[in-house]
């Protein structure tokens, strides 16, 4: 009961390596996503703890270790891992999170599972992260719960320790009543997350959301408030990014935030400038014998609209014969859950597509389409952003989208279009984009050929505004934007700036 600041995170801050028989915690090897971010705040406080879980065969092990202290390039903290079985993590990860919540976070009612859900385990599991929370918090502590996969956990901490103050950030959309409402859960969901002090989300519209949800199941006052940082607003194109309301349940007042996380840009930048990636860059151009690059990058998710995107370059190469032989697409799907049906269908889909369109069109000199599935490390995926003429990225539906800002983080040179869904989190601040509506074929038509025709001073043009958007509202701007929420909260950290 020690901790001034406790991150409940599902996954590990760290990855766990054997050697010589011995198991090492060594730092995510990628300085990149939102796990060293959250470290980050670690170097704020004296001390700090994180809540996680580890599949183990037996949970009742006494070998099994449970609380390990780190000390790494963060600072020094404590994780607490709650151990869940094989069949726990699938119920409460896999089934209940992915197949129930997912689809419906991000609108795609046709893909929500009801059945196989079991609500016991999930409640079970999420009162055993509230639980170690409510362990390492000390007296008045800030701890901030990450994600959906956790939305019980405010209601059962506040249970167990009424004194912490409990933010809740939400990675992912938030949809609207009439599709949130699906959930049969939806009351005790919400009842929970009306028990933190502060809930995050990454736009506006979310947010606003979140709050049409809680106004059709309760009782709630709903008001303006007062934003944590006035400040970070700065001009009228991203002044809709800005949302502060406050709701008060049976007499207990939430802060509700908008603030989009950002990205690292001086250490994309760093890196992106470094001799080998240009020279990766250079290979890759000089591959492509003057053909376009159009490079789409992204998760094999139903969400991310690979096979749509793909059905659009192919009416790219259909309607425009002088494009065949002098543009390629470089389509990185990256397949994580092969053990999930849903994700396996949409991975066959697009390997599919794409082998008719490389059938189709393809040359021995020529292939329309190179598709990779697996990650590629991100200081490789940098020179692709780096050599790329257009980014594609199209999802259906998208909490953020990170790749885009990468992309934009990334071309030092000036140089290079992004096309962007209308649909991703990140849409709302890259208005110098071209953006596009995935549901709409001409839309999705005429943005990707606009990208090719565009003239260089327009590219550049557009590209100097989205990168002037990305460096105001950075990661580290969105981190002081979470600090600033804890401060408001008070309780240990309201001394903190
Ligand atoms: N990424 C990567 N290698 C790949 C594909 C993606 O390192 O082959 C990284 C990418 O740089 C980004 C993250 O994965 O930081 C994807 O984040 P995003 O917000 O775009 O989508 P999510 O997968 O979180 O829905």
């Amino acid at each position: 009961m020690s901790s001034e600041l406790v991150i409940v995170y599902h996954r590990q801050p760290y990855e766990e390596v054997e050697v010589d028989g011995k198991i090492e915690f060594r730092e995510n090897k990628s300085p990149n996503g939102i796990v060293p971010t959250l470290k980050g705040f670690f170097g704020r406080v004296e001390k700090g703890a994180w809540v996680a879980w580890k599949e183990a065969e037996d949970t009742s092990n006494p070998d099994f270790e449970r609380v390990v202290e780190i000390e790494d390039s963060y600072g020094k903290y404590s994780v607490s891992r709650l151990p869940l079985t094989a069949d726990q993590v699938k119920s409460f990860y896999h089934v209940t999170s992915k197949e129930a919540f997912w689809p419906i976070l991000h609108s795609f009612k046709e893909k929500y599972n009801y059945d196989p859900v079991d609500w016991p385990t999930f409640r079970q599991v999420n009162w055993a992260f509230a639980e170690a929370a409510a362990a390492e918090a000390a007296k008045e502590a800030v701890v901030w719960v990450h994600d959906y996969n956790l939305w019980l956990v405010p209601g059962y901490l506040r249970q167990l320790r009424p004194d912490v103050r409990i933010s809740f950030f939400h990675h992912t959309p938030f949809p609207s009543a009439d599709m949130f409402n699906v959930l049969p859960w939806r009351r005790e969901i919400v009842e929970s997350l009306l028990a933190a002090d502060v809930i995050g989300f990454h736009i506006p519209r979310y947010a606003a959301n979140f709050v049409g949800v809680a106004e059709s199941l309760f009782d709630v006052e709903t008001g303006p408030r007062e934003p944590a940082n006035p400040d970070f607003v700065t001009d009228g194109a991203l002044a809709e990014r800005r949302y502060a309301r406050q709701v008060t349940y049976k007499d207990h007042k939430v802060a509700i935030s908008a603030s989009p996380v950002g990205v690292d840009i001086d250490y994309i930048q760093s890196l992106s400038d470094t001799e080998e990636t240009r020279a990766e860059a250079n290979e890759v151009r000089q591959g492509l014998d003057d053909s376009k690059l159009i490079l789409s990058v992204g998760r094999t998710d139903y969400t991310k609209g690979g096979a749509d995107q793909l059905a659009s370059f192919e009416r790219l190469l259909d309607d425009n014969p002088d494009l065949r032989g002098r543009v390629r697409l470089m389509h990185v799907s990256v397949s994580a859950n092969r053990n999930m049906t849903v994700y396996e269908e949409i991975q066959n889909e697009i390997e599919q597509v794409a082998g008719r369109i490389n059938g189709r069109f393809g040359t021995f000199e020529w292939q329309p389409i190179t598709l990779i599935s697996r990650a590629i490390p991100f200081t490789e995926l940098v020179a692709y952003y780096r050599a790329a003429d257009v980014a594609w990225i199209t999802p259906l539906a998208d909490g953020m989208n990170l790749v885009a800002k990468e992309f934009v983080a990334c071309r030092t040179d000036g140089d290079g279009v992004l096309v962007l869904s209308e649909f991703a989190g990140a849409a709302i601040e890259l208005h110098s984009a071209i953006l596009a509506n995935p549901f709409s074929h001409r839309s999705m038509d005429s943005a990707i050929r606009q990208a090719l025709e565009m003239s260089d001073d327009e590219r550049r043009g557009r590209m100097a505004e989205m990168q002037k958007t990305i460096r105001t509202y950075d990661i580290q701007a969105w981190a002081e934007d979470q600090m600033n929420s804890f401060v408001d909260a008070g309780g240990a950290l309201k001394d903190l700036t």
